[in-house]
C-alpha cells in the first residue's frame, strides 16, 4: 500500500459521469487516485475541481492501447466505455474495443501490479429480459447482431474475460452490474431518457417518449450507486452483483413525473421504439443487501430534484452562449 494513504487506485473513464463521482469518493476518502480517460464521451469539466489535489493525477490515454502506469497499484476500476444507447450506436467499434481490448489491457495491468480490479458491467447483459426482476443467475436474452449488441456483447465478453483472469491467473476481480443510474454530470445531449426529458422540459419542447411508453426502467441515484460499488470493491465477492434501485416506473409515467416536477408546459409526443429496446428492467438486489449490507437510500423525487437543478444551470448556459 502507498505510504500514508489507503491505497493507490486507477479509475478508467474517470472523466465521465460515474467515473468522476467515484474519483470524488476515493480522493475524499484518502486514496491516491489516478484517472485515465481519452474524453471520448467524458469531459475535463467533470474532474476540473480535482486537478491540483496532492492525491489526484490525470492521464490522457485510450485504454484500448497498451496501458502503462508507473509505480504500484492496489485497485483498478474499469469504467471506460460509451454508455448511452445514442453514444454506442454512434461509436460501435470504439464500444466493442473498449469492452474487449480495453478490458484485456486492464486485466493484464491488474495481474502485473497484483491489484484488485472491479469492472463496470451492466443490466444490458440481461438484454430484453424474460425473467423479472433480474437476478444475477439469469443468463439474459441478447440479440448479438442487433444495434445494441455492440454494447451488450462487449460487456458480456468483459465479464467472461474477467472470470477467466480470476480463474486462470488468480487475479482478484469484482463485477458490478449497474442498472440505470442518474445524477449531476450526465450530459444533457447523451440521448438517455432522463437528460432528454429534463432538457426538453426545461426548454419547453415536446417530450419524446419512444413507443407507447409502457416499457419500464428502475432509476438509481448516483450517490447510492457509488456507495454500492465502494462496498463491493472492499468485499470478497467475485461473482457479479446487481447494483440499482428496484423502484420501477414506466417511461410514460417517468415523463409525466418530470413534467410535474419541472412545472413545464411541454406536451408528450410519441416516437418509434428503437430496435431491441428492453420492455422491462428491475434489479433484484437480494445479493447486494445480504453480501454488502447495501440498499439505495435516495428517493427518486429527491434525486430528480437535485439532478434537475444541475441541468437548469446547463440549459441556462447553452441559452446564453
Ligand atoms: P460516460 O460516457 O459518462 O463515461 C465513460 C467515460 O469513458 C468517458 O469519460 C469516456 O471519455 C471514457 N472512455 C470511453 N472510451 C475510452 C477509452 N477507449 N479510453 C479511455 N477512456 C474512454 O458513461 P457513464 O454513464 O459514466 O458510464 C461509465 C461506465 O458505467 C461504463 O462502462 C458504462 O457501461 C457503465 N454503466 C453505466 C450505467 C449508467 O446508468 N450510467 C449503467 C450501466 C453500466
Ligand atoms: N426513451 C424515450 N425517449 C427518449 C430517450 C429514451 O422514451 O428521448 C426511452 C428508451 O426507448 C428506453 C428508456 O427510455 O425505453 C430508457 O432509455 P435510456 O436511453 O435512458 O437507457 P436504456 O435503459 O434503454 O439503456
Amino acid at each position: 500500500m502507498s505510504a500514508g494513504l489507503k491505497g493507490r487506485i486507477l479509475i478508467t473513464g474517470g472523466a465521465g459521469f460515474l467515473g468522476s463521482h467515484l474519483a470524488d469518493r476515493f480522493v475524499n476518502g484518502g486514496y491516491d487516485v489516478i484517472v485515465m480517460d481519452n474524453f471520448l464521451t467524458g469531459s475535463p469539466d467533470n474532474i476540473a475541481h480535482l486537478i491540483g489535489k496532492p492525491n489526484f493525477k490525470f492521464i490522457h490515454h485510450d485504454v484500448t492501447e497498451f496501458v502503462y502506469v508507473e509505480g504500484n497499484l492496489d485497485y483498478i476500476l474499469h469504467f471506460a466505455s460509451p454508455a448511452s444507447p445514442i453514444d454506442y450506436l454512434k461509436m460501435p467499434i470504439q464500444t466493442l474495443k473498449v469492452g474487449s481490448l480495453g478490458t484485456h489491457k486492464l486485466l493484464g495491468l491488474a495481474k502485473a501490479k497484483k491489484a484488485r480490479i472491479l469492472i463496470a458491467s451492466t443490466s444490458e447483459v440481461y438484454g430484453d429480459p424474460e425473467i423479472h426482476p433480474q437476478k444475477e443467475e439469469y443468463w439474459g436474452n441478447v440479440n448479438p447482431i442487433g444495434p445494441r449488441g455492440v454494447y451488450d456483447e462487449a460487456k458480456r465478453f468483459m465479464e467472461a474475460m474477467t472470470m477467466a483472469y480470476h480463474r486462470f491467473h488468480g487475479v482478484e476481480t469484482r463485477i458490478v452490474r449497474i442498472f440505470n443510474t442518474y445524477g449531476p454530470r450526465m450530459r444533457l445531449d447523451d440521448g438517455r431518457a432522463l437528460p432528454a426529458f429534463v432538457g426538453q422540459a426545461l426548454r419547453g419542447e415536446d417530450i419524446t417518449v419512444f413507443g407507447d411508453g409502457s416499457q419500464t426502467r428502475s432509476f438509481c441515484y448516483v450517490d447510492d450507486l457509488v456507495e454500492g460499488i465502494y462496498r463491493l470493491l472492499h468485499s470478497d465477492h467475485t461473482d457479479p452483483v446487481n447494483i440499482g434501485n428496484p423502484d420501477e416506473i414506466s417511461i410514460l409515467d417517468f415523463a409525466r413525473e418530470i413534467i410535474r416536477i419541472t412545472g413545464t408546459e411541454s406536451k408528450i409526443i410519441f416516437k418509434d421504439l428503437p430496435m431491441d429496446d428492453p420492455k422491462v428492467r428491475q434489479p433484484d438486489i437480494t445479493k447486494a443487501r445480504s453480501l454488502l449490507g447495501w440498499e439505495p437510500k435516495v428517493d427518486r423525487k429527491d434525486g430528480l430534484q437535485i439532478t434537475i437543478d444541475y441541468f437548469k444551470g446547463k440549459v441556462h448556459a447553452v441559452h446564453q452562449a
